[in-house]
């Protein structure tokens, strides 16, 4: 491609003809005629008409062999900025996809690029990918960038220098990543030179100076490796490599090294026809040449991320110099030069389908190869961040600052706000998008300028923006706010209710509230201070009957046995022996050999029909039933008192019981609702319900629930078990 001398019309219409059918050949000839109708009045900076830009642009998008589509693209990418042509104009003239090329190229260019550090770089490129929607939309922007820095001599020199920034942190980056290395090297020593002459000049200098001599010896050995290959009957073309300017540069900086030290600078390339061919030619070259250890890379086997393939290697030469050698297929050699427009070069014989849903296909592609790129360590946070979904699951906008802010797509004005600082998140009263107030729920599109209006007399945030908003960000912020700023009152409310649970039960707080008893509590649910759980009572993270259940369990068994004493004494005091009723009714459970036992299921374990069950003879309170595996009938004191018992048969559908199931999970929004949503499902009654959430992010709840048999528990267990995030679901034993 010629670099120095303007293409005409016929220049790029002659190159299009080599790959182009004749229809859409005139598609593009249409293109041009209509741009320079446009533009007709128009002249650039170097005081050409101004439809000379377009015609480089389209030149550069042939070289490419891009579709007719796209050249068009490249004719007409300026006439919606520029001139009063319209999108819909261009549909109407040409076809809804031209529109969109262009129209993505316009919103592109409205970019001002500022760039303070690496990461905003980084978060300019992304966004820069992400709104281009269509791959071709870049490589237009590509074609157009790398004109206008050919002729960037003709800008002011404060605007040279900021378009050069750019283009080393914007445009050079994402030419290699997606392979177009022709362009990229281009763009980087263009942009090198006016960013930094002297270094630039220098350099070139130190090339020159030793020319003559290394290109001899270039030559030398492009002969020798010739006659080996003539002598084994395989076809190559060699060639001389290119050094860049600006990778030497980038080289001698970051490893601390001089010009003389670069050593690859005497290269060559080998071009062959097979990949077969290429590890001949590698092994002719080693057998003249000593390989270089640790120097011998093969990357036809293993491509580079963003598809490149060679082999290379580097061997002591002729003259005792290293010696670079790359050697490769003319296809490798093609996806080497132009990357992913290698990929897109349009064959006539292969027609490439234009329609939406084959751009679709080629999508996945593109972003496989940006997910591919891990080898290098600059494109490794790349990959990163644009792993998730490129183009649908974050979106990129603005603070009035310029800065770049990446949320999750969907997200709102709150989102940005909290993100940007939890004060001004708690702060806000409205918002302005683009210079225009929109409510608060307004969903932010890419390139969406965020301006956040906050008061310091808000009252901080209503629940609601707990369902509006998008990022995890902005609701846990929103979740710690409600938690603190209402603290005091929570704490007085979860005290109050506490209090009266006890009462509830005839007993004084006082008594029930003791150190060790508070220590035991908080400990059990992970409560750092007495404080701290009164206050999650009161906002509901717990119930206050859980916590007043484990205050006095103690207590309460302690009472348990004192009136059993005292019936036991009453027993043996009086003859008349009080015969319980039969119990069959209630139970369900029948004790081997003896019809008038008073038969209670135990509260701790909660047996229901189905289970294991053994009997416990109670002092005075007739026959207990517990689970087989329940701990508080496993001592060797509880086994002497054993009697055997088993369920009445069918009695299973008679009578539900209560059963207490201790449920954890991570503990995401909405996780307690989904899964007594899950219990509801399969018509099982939830008689209680209570959560928390410990430090872990862990969710633990509570719930009694009304089971018939062991087969309905199974049931509700596996039910819930397949709630999101759930992790375990238990039986508890008190
Ligand atoms: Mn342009």
């Amino acid at each position: 491609m010629s670099k120095d001398k303007n293409l005409t019309i016929n220049d790029v219409v002659d190159k299009a003809s080599t790959y182009l059918s004749d229809d859409k050949l005139e598609f593009i000839i249409r293109a041009y005629e209509f741009a320079e109708n446009a533009h007709k009045d128009q002249f650039r900076k170097s005081g050409e008409p101004y439809i000379v830009h377009p015609i480089q642009v389209a030149g550069i998008l042939t070289d490419f062999k891009m579709d007719h589509e796209t050249i068009a693209g490249g004719f007409l990418h300026d006439v919606v900025e520029d001139t009063d042509v319209t999108l819909d104009d261009l549909e109407k003239e040409f076809n809804a996809e031209v529109a969109m090329l262009v129209d993505g190229v316009t919103k592109l260019g409205k970019f001002k690029f500022k760039s303070k550090e690496a990461l905003q770089a980084e978060n300019h490129r992304k966004m820069f990918v992400a709104m281009a929607k269509d791959i071709r939309v870049i490589l237009i922007k590509l074609a157009d960038r790398l004109h206008n820095m050919r002729t960037l001599k003709h800008l002011r020199p404060d605007k040279q220098r900021r378009i050069s920034n750019e283009t080393l942190e914007i445009f050079a980056p994402l030419a290699h990543r997606l392979g177009m290395s022709t362009i990229k090297w281009e763009l980087e020593d263009t942009a090198f030179r006016y960013m930094n002459p002297q270094q630039y000049y220098r350099i070139v200098q130190l090339m020159d100076q030793k020319r003559d001599q290394r290109e001899s010896y270039i030559k030398e050995v492009m002969v020798e490796i010739e006659d080996q290959l003539k002598q084994v009957k395989v076809d190559a073309i060699i060639s001389g490599r290119p050094k860049h300017i600006y990778s030497t540069y980038r080289k001698m900086k970051n490893q601390n090294i001089e010009f003389t030290e670069i050593y690859d600078l005497l290269a060559v390339r080998v071009i062959v026809n097979s990949i077969k061919d290429c590890y001949a030619v590698l092994g002719i070259i080693h057998t003249c040449w000593k390989p270089m250890p640790g120097r011998f890379k093969d990357y036809i086997a293993m491509p580079k991320p963003n598809l490149y393939q060679s082999l290379h290697t580097t061997v002591i030469g002729p003259k005792g110099d290293p010696l670079e050698v790359q050697i490769r297929t003319k296809e490798m050699h093609e996806i080497a030069e132009h990357g992913i427009a290698a990929h897109w070069a349009y064959k006539e014989d292969k027609p490439v389908k234009q329609d939406a849903a084959a751009i679709g296909q080629r999508l996945p592609w593109f972003r496989e190869i940006l997910e591919r790129q891990t080898e290098d360590q600059d494109a490794e946070e790349f990959v990163e961040s644009l792993k998730i979904d490129l183009f649908s699951d974050m979106v990129y906008v603005f603070t009035p600052k310029g800065e770049v802010i990446e949320l999750p797509s969907g997200s709102i004005p709150l989102d940005f706000a909290y993100r940007i600082h939890t004060e001004i998140g708690n702060k806000t009263v409205g918002a302005r998008v683009n210079g225009k107030m929109e409510p608060l729920d307004y969903k932010l599109v890419n390139g969406d300028i965020v301006e956040v209006i906050t008061s310091k007399h808000s009252y901080g945030p209503s629940q609601d923006w707990l369902k509006i908003t998008q990022s995890s960000q902005a609701r846990s912020k929103i979740k710690q706010f409600f938690k603190h700023q209402r603290r005091e009152e929570n704490v007085e409310k979860g005290k109050a209710e506490i209090e009266k649970g006890i009462k509830a039960l005839k007993l004084v707080p006082k008594e029930i509230l003791t150190e060790e008893n508070i220590k035991r509590v908080c400990e059990k649910f992970n409560f750092k201070s007495l404080e701290d759980l009164y206050a999650a009572v009161g906002y509901q993270g717990i119930t206050a009957s859980l916590i007043v259940t484990r205050l006095t369990d103690k207590i309460r068994k302690q009472q348990e046995q004192e009136e059993q004493l005292e019936q036991l004494t009453e027993k043996s005091t009086s003859d008349a022996k009080v015969i319980p009723k039969q119990t069959k009714g209630t139970s369900g459970v029948e004790v081997e050999g003896i019809d008038n036992v008073l038969v209670r299921l135990s509260r701790c374990c909660n047996p229901v029909p189905g289970d294991d069950i053994t009997g416990y003879i109670t002092k005075g309170r007739g026959v207990s039933v517990h689970r087989t595996d329940c701990p508080n009938v496993q001592t060797e004191e509880a086994k002497e008192r054993y009697i055997e018992v088993k369920w009445l048969d069918g009695y299973e559908q008679q009578k539900e019981y209560y059963l207490d199931l201790e449920i954890s999970g991570y503990d995401r929004h909405g996780i307690m609702n989904d899964v007594l949503q899950s219990v509801n499902e399969i018509n099982t009654q939830i008689a209680e319900v209570s959560g928390r959430a410990d430090k872990n992010k862990i969710a633990h709840i509570h719930i009694t629930v009304l089971i018939k048999n062991k087969a309905h528990l199974r049931e509700v267990i596996s039910k819930i078990k397949q709630v999101k995030d759930i992790y375990a679901v238990t039986r508890t034993i008190h």
